[in-house]
C-alpha cells in the first residue's frame, strides 16, 4: 500500500469527523423550559454559539407520546436554524379544541457539534369560547360529476386545515417575539363544506366586495353557523376560475391583467369574515412533509395557465409567501387592525417566505400601495385594500435598511400598535370565556375634544377613512386605569374639522369601537361585517 495514499486518507478523515475543539452552546428563541403550548405547529428559531466553521447541521429529536420524530436541519452561514414540528396527533390533525385533550409533555433534543440541549414543555390545544371556523364555499354546480367533486373538497378542506394552523402558528410566534405569550386564535375544527346559493357562474361574475357580501349572509343566515356569535370564519371560494388563455391572447402579463382574468376570486378581511379565493392552493402544501418545499420552490409559473401571486417573484415559493401572507393580514383585519407602513399590516406581507426559513437573501419587493378605488368608495363604505402594485426601487441607504430589518424580524412583523391591539383581543386571548356584560359607554366629547370610556383604555388610533392607516396612536398601560383622553390639537383637526380620520379605541378588557366626529360612519366602518 503506498504511503500517500493513507495519508490522503487520513486528511480526508480528520475532515469528516469533527475537528472542531470549541464549546458550543445551542441557544433557542422564545421556547422556554417548561413552557406550555397550545398551537399544533411549533416554530423553534435558534442559533449555534458561538458560529462553527465544520457543523453544517443539526439534529433535532422530538420525544412525545412515546414516539420520536426527527430532522435533520441544515445551519445558515451565521449557524442559525428553523425548525417546525407536528404536535398534534396523527388522527386528529384538525380536531376540535372543544373536546378537552390533556397535557402531554415533550422533550427537545437538539445536537450540533459539541453543542447539545434538551427542553421539556408541554402541549395541550388551547381553548377559548372565541374561536375561528374554516369554511370551504361550495357553489352550485351542474358541471362536474358529484363524486369528484366531494374528493375534491375533502382535499382542499385537509389543505385548509394545514394552513390555517400554519397560520395560527406565525401569529403565536410573532406575538411571542412581540413579548405577548400565548396569543393566538384558537380553531373552531376542521374545514367544513358549506353549500352555496350562489352558482358558479353567478359567482364569478361578482366582484370581491359583492362575494364578501352575499357569502357573509348565507352564512349568518345559516342554521348551523348564524347564531354563533363568538365564531368569526376563514372562508376559501372553491370555484375560483383563471382564464389564462385569454391573458395568453392578451399578451398582457401585468398584475391587473392576470387579476382581471381570475373569477370567484377575493382576499378580504373584516368583521366577521375573511374570505379567500382557491385559484393560488397550486402552490400551497397538501401535507406537513411539503411546507418547506412549497416555501423555497422556485419553480416559475406559467402565467398562461396558472394565476401569479407573488409581487414579482413569479415562483411557486413566491405565490405561496404573498398569498399565504394575505391570510395573515386579511385575518389581521377581523381582528380589528388596521395598516401600517410596514409589517404583515403594511406591504410586508409578501415576505412570510422568511418566518419559515434561514438565509434567504434579502429580497427587494416593490411596495403595495394602501389605496381605496374610487368606484368602490361611492357604492360601499370604503374598505382598506391593496389594489395597486407599484414598482420602486430602494435608494442605496434604504437597501441596507431593508436587509437589517429583515435580518431581525423577518419583516414579517406585527407593528408595536397592531401586536398590542391582538394581544388584548378577545380573540386571541388563552382560555377565555364568553363575555356576558354589557358593552361598555366609549364616547367622544366634542367641548373638551375627549374620549371617555367607562371601562379603562388601552390604546387609542386615529386611522384614515381611505385606507385605515393609523396616523397616530396612543398607548396606555393598564395599571394607570385611563378613563378619558384629549385629543391634541391636531389629531382633533383631523377628526373634526378635516373628517379624514375616525378614532378606534380598545380597552383593557379588548372592547374596541369606532367613532367618527359626525356620527354617520360613512367611510368610518373601515372592515365591513361591524
Ligand atoms: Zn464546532
Ligand atoms: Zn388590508
Amino acid at each position: 500500500m503506498c504511503v500517500g495514499c493513507d495519508v490522503r486518507r487520513l486528511g480526508a478523515m480528520t475532515s469528516c469527523v469533527n475537528v472542531c475543539k470549541r464549546v458550543h452552546q445551542i441557544e433557542v428563541e422564545l421556547l422556554k423550559e417548561t413552557d406550555k403550548v397550545e398551537h399544533s405547529l411549533l416554530l423553534i428559531k435558534g442559533r449555534l454559539q458561538p458560529i462553527c466553521a465544520s457543523a453544517q447541521q443539526l439534529k433535532a429529536t422530538l420525544t412525545l407520546r412515546k414516539t420520536e420524530q426527527e430532522q435533520l436541519t441544515q445551519l445558515s452561514a451565521a449557524s442559525e436554524f428553523k425548525l417546525l414540528f407536528d404536535l398534534s396527533k396523527e388522527d386528529s390533525k384538525s380536531e376540535s379544541s372543544s373536546e378537552s385533550e390533556p397535557a402531554v409533555n415533550c422533550e427537545l433534543q437538539l445536537r450540533c457539534c459539541s453543542g447539545q440541549r434538551q427542553l421539556q414543555f408541554s402541549y395541550q390545544p388551547r381553548r377559548s369560547a372565541y374561536r375561528v371556523q374554516p369554511l370551504y364555499l361550495v357553489c352550485q354546480n351542474n358541471e362536474k360529476e358529484k363524486d369528484d367533486h366531494e374528493q375534491e373538497a375533502k382535499q382542499r378542506c385537509a389543505l385548509i386545515d394545514l394552513n390555517l394552523r400554519l397560520v395560527q402558528c406565525i401569529y403565536a410566534h410573532k406575538l411571542s417575539a412581540a413579548g405577548y405569550r400565548n396569543r393566538t386564535f384558537t380553531l373552531n375544527g376542521a374545514c367544513c363544506v358549506f353549500r352555496s346559493q350562489l352558482s358558479c357562474q353567478e359567482a364569478r361574475k361578482c366582484s370581491e366586495d359583492e362575494l364578501w357580501q352575499r357569502f357573509a349572509s348565507e352564512i349568518l343566515a345559516s342554521s348551523a353557523w348564524g347564531q354563533q356569535l363568538q365564531l368569526k370564519f376563514v372562508a376559501f371560494v372553491g370555484c375560483t376560475w383563471y382564464n389564462g388563455a385569454a391573458v395568453a391572447a392578451s399578451g398582457d402579463y401585468s398584475y391587473t391583467n392576470i387579476r382581471r382574468h381570475l373569477h370567484a376570486h377575493a382576499a378580504l378581511g373584516g368583521g366577521g369574515l375573511a374570505l379567500f379565493g382557491s385559484g393560488h392552493f397550486y402552490a400551497w402544501p397538501q401535507r406537513f412533509a411539503d411546507i418547506g418545499d412549497c416555501i423555497r420552490s422556485t419553480e416559475r409559473v406559467d402565467v398562461t395557465r396558472l394565476p401569479d401571486e407573488s409581487n414579482y417573484r413569479r415562483t411557486y415559493g413566491g405565490v405561496y409567501a404573498s398569498t399565504l401572507g394575505a391570510v395573515c393580514h386579511e385575518l389581521g383585519h377581523c381582528f380589528d387592525l388596521g395598516h401600517t407602513l410596514e409589517g404583515v399590516m403594511g406591504h410586508g406581507f409578501d415576505y412570510l417566505n422568511r418566518v419559515l426559513t434561514v438565509d434567504q437573501p434579502t429580497e427587494h419587493l416593490p411596495q403595495r400601495m394602501v389605496s381605496t378605488p374610487a368606484a368602490e368608495a361611492t357604492i360601499s363604505p370604503p374598505r382598506p385594500r391593496f389594489t395597486q402594485l407599484k414598482i420602486k426601487q430602494p435608494a442605496s441607504s434604504k437597501f441596507l435598511d431593508n436587509y437589517h430589518t429583515q435580518r431581525r424580524n423577518d419583516s414579517f412583523y406585527f407593528a408595536h400598535n397592531c401586536a398590542l391591539i391582538l394581544a388584548q383581543h378577545r380573540w386571541l386571548q388563552p382560555d377565555l370565556q364568553a363575555n356576558t356584560s354589557a358593552a361598555p359607554e366609549i364616547q367622544l366629547l366634542p367641548a373638551n375634544k375627549e374620549i371617555v370610556s367607562s371601562v379603562p383604555l388601552r390604546l387609542i388610533e386615529l386611522r384614515c377613512n381611505r385606507n385605515s392607516l393609523a396616523a397616530h396612536y396612543e398607548e396606555f398601560k393598564p395599571e394607570s386605569a385611563t378613563y378619558r383622553f384629549q385629543l391634541p390639537d391636531s389629531l382633533w383637526h383631523l377628526l373634526a374639522t378635516q373628517r379624514t380620520h375616525y378614532v378606534f379605541v380598545l380597552t383593557i378588557e379588548g372592547d374596541t369601537k369606532r367613532l367618527a366626529f359626525d356620527e354617520t360612519p360613512a367611510g368610518v366602518e373601515a372592515e365591513p361585517a361591524q
